[in-house]
Order: structure tokens, then sequence, then C-alpha cells
């Protein structure tokens, strides 16, 4: 009855209290805020410091000269089967796939896109669909060039397609969607292939719609199982969108994420304008850091195998993640979360109205957490219940601290909360 639920409830926030109160008085020092890698992730690289022969290409190129706009062809060659890309329409760039996608739409607000009837700058008003949860940077990249986002939500299989295609089918304000399809950004979803498949082929009313196809994870399994997705610009060509798909991928988290490679990839059509438009920008980009990536990973065998080392190394974080939230609060019923098979990422979602108490609370308790809303547009969560654990970096005593910490955290806020609701 509800009397002895409100008691139950008191009694479970009163204990949850002491324990803040003793976390507090620990005075922890801890993060689970960014995906980076940890420094013995950094190290399996760090062959990439020797040079370990000249700087000359398959073909002979002096790679330490201008030129090569396009990036190396037998790095493109390695990465071209696990971004579904072939090699001639697969540029390798910068060390920031990041910095692609923002230039991409750059270009196209200053330049237009192939198949677009204006400039991007010219056009009153343009919008993209966000599917949420999601990463805060793209939401960064587009509030900073002045682009409105709409909400999708999220679904086991990708977004939600029904709302995706009505939307981009009725409003030619819409100019792309951002897509993270393998172990995404921040749920871990594996876009099914009747997504990517239904992505390819739905009508848009604006003629330059694209696809931003951020495949940053398409490696970065977690588990013995290689999930592979189904291939975005083949299907957008045999559906009559052989133009929609901007693929886009990056090193950051096989190599160095901080001087590693980035990659992108498109139709034919789409690469010759992103080279007519790079080619006043650069004369040609790192080919010597291209060269000892190729050095370093070999061929698509030895990019599995680098991946099964870092796998190895945080496999173990991601299951102290969850089986500590398992033991804390697994039958509470006052938090759920991801699963990932892959990616960086664990998603915490507790009640409704409670995630900024949560994260404020683990701040006292020394904890720092990405902010609660950083993972949906304008960093507003509307239900206020998305959290996102980050456990790559610290070491894993550090993640097991701080996820037990976090858990307590949760009791205490999310107990508040239903108090408060009850009592009205
Ligand atoms: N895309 C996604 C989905 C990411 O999670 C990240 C890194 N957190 C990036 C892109 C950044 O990529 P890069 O380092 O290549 O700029």
């Amino acid at each position: 009855d509800p009397a002895s639920s409100i008691e139950e409830l008191t009694a479970q926030r009163d204990q949850a209290r002491k324990d803040h109160a003793d976390l507090v008085a620990r005075g922890l020092k801890l993060d689970l805020t960014r995906g980076k890698p940890s420094p013995k992730q950094l190290d399996l690289s760090d062959a990439l410091l020797d040079m370990g022969g000249p700087a000359v290409g398959a073909d002979g190129t002096d790679l330490r000269n201008y030129g090569g706009l396009a990036g190396l062809p037998e790095l493109r060659e390695i990465f071209s089967s696990s971004l579904q890309v072939p090699t001639e329409q697969l540029l390798a760039a910068g060390n920031s796939s990041l910095e692609l996608m923002h230039d991409a739409i750059a270009f196209a607000m200053l330049h237009g896109l192939p198949g677009g009837e204006r400039r991007w700058a010219d056009e009153p008003e343009i919008a993209f669909l966000c599917p949420v949860p999601g990463y805060d940077r793209h939401f960064g990249v587009c509030e900073k060039l002045g682009i409105e986002m709409i909400n999708v939500p999220m679904t086991p299989e990708g977004p939600d397609m029904d709302t995706v295609e009505r939307l981009v089918a009725e409003d030619s304000r819409i100019k792309g969607i951002w897509c993270v399809p393998k172990y995404s950004n921040p749920d871990g979803t594996i876009y099914s292939d009747e997504t990517v498949r239904r992505l390819a082929a739905m009508p848009s009313a604006a003629p330059d719609f694209r696809v931003f196809w951020d495949n940053a994870y398409a490696v970065h399994h977690l588990t013995e199982t290689e999930h592979e997705i189904a291939d975005l610009l083949a299907l957008c060509a045999e559906h009559g969108n052989p133009d929609r798909a901007f693929v886009f991928g990056s090193t950051s988290k096989i190599t160095y994420a901080g001087a590693g490679v980035s990659f992108f990839g498109s139709s034919q059509a789409n690469i010759d304008w992103w080279l007519a438009a790079t080619s006043k920008r650069s004369i040609g980009p790192n080919k010597v850091n291209q060269l000892q990536h190729v050095r370093l990973l070999r061929d698509a065998e030895g990019l599995r195998e680098q991946m099964r080392k870092h796998a190895a190394l945080i496999r173990p974080k991601f299951e102290a993640v969850d089986k500590i939230l398992g033991s804390e609060l697994g039958d509470t019923g006052l938090a759920s979360w991801s699963k990932p098979e892959g990616g960086y990422f664990i998603n915490l979602e507790v009640p409704e109205g409670c995630a900024k108490a949560v994260v404020a609370k683990a701040k006292e308790a020394g904890i720092a957490m990405t902010p609660a809303g950083a993972t949906h547009p304008y960093g507003e969560d509307p239900t206020d219940s998305v959290i996102r654990i980050a456990p790559t970096y610290p070491e894993l005593p550090d993640v097991e601290a701080a996820t037990q910490a976090l858990a307590t955290c949760v009791r205490l806020a999310a107990t508040e909360k239903l108090l408060a609701d009850q009592q009205g």
C-alpha cells in the first residue's frame, strides 16, 4: 500500500543520504566525462613515433613533399572495407573527422552541394535531424553554424524511421541527419539493415539532403562478435540517391586520438566537389603520418588485431560498470543502462527529472560526469533522464570507485525525486 511504499522509499533515501555524506567525506577526485583512450591504449601505437624507414610511398612518391590531396592510397585501401567505401572514393585527411564534418557543412554553406538549387548560406532556414540521445559535438557544429536541430527519438534499431521519413519528405529545410550507425554515442545502438535501407531509399523534399554517416566506431568491438551494418553508400546508389551519403571515420580511437588520420568517403560526384573545395585550402595532408599508420597497421587484418588489443584493455572497464550498476541498482527500478557490444560509452537512464540532480550530487562527491543534457541538442534533455558514462580513460580501480559513487548518487537523487512526487 502507498503508506508502506513511502516508508520504504524514505528508508532508502535516508540510507542514500548517509552513503552520500560518507562519499563526500572521502574527497574522491574521479572523472567519467570524455570518451578518450587511456594512456595504455595510446601505448599500443607508439611505433608511430619511430619512422622505421624512408618517407617514400608504395609508388615511389617522396611523402615529405607537398601534394597528394586525396591522401595516401595504401592507407585508404586498409580502411576501405571497414568504412564500406571503395578506395578511390575514400579520402585520407588530417587528424580529426569532426573537422571534416564541420567543413562539409561549411563548404555546403559557401559553395552549395551537387544536386542543390542554391548555397546553404542562401537558404532562408536550414535544419538537421538529430537522433537523441546523440553526440554533443555534432550538435555543437550545428549550433555554431546556425542550423536548427530537430530531435528524433532513437530506437533499438536506430533512429525512429517513421518520423525521419515523414519529416524528410515534407520539410525542405531539412538538409541532413546525424547518424553514428555502429555502437552509437552514447547508447551503443547498431543500426538495423532495414533502418539503413530506409535512410538510403526515402524521398527527401530537399534535393541536396545528406546523411552524415559518422562511422566513428566501425571497428571498435568489445566482444568476439564483429558486428557489421548494411552498406549505406551502395544502398543510396541502388535506390537512386547516389549522392546522399557522407561517410566519416578516423583512427582517433585506433591509434592516437590527437594525432591520427581522418577519412571522408562518398559518391564520385561528392568527392570531386570536396576536392575542388579543399584544393584551395590545402596543398595536401600529412602523408608522413599516414605512412606511419600504414607501417603500424599493415592491412585490414593488422587493423583487426590492433582493435582486439584495445578491446582487451577496455572490456574489463565496461564489465565493471555493468556489474556494479547491477549489484547497486539492479533490483531498485531506479535506473536502466545500455550493455554496448562496442564503442566508448554506456548510456544510463534514471527516472525523469533526475539526471541533472545525479550529476550535481556526483560533483559534490568529486566525480566529474558529462553534464546531463549534453546528449541532446542545445544541451536540453526534455526528460532530464539521460546520463552518459565514459569508462575508457580512468584505470580500472578508478572506474569501479566512480561507478560505485555514481550509483549512490542515483539512489539519492531518484529517491528524493520520487518522494517529492508522492508528497505532491
Ligand atoms: N564522432 C563520434 C561519434 C565521436 O564519439 C567522436 C569522439 N568522441 C568523434 C566523432 C571525434 O572524432 P575525431 O577524433 O576523428 O575528430
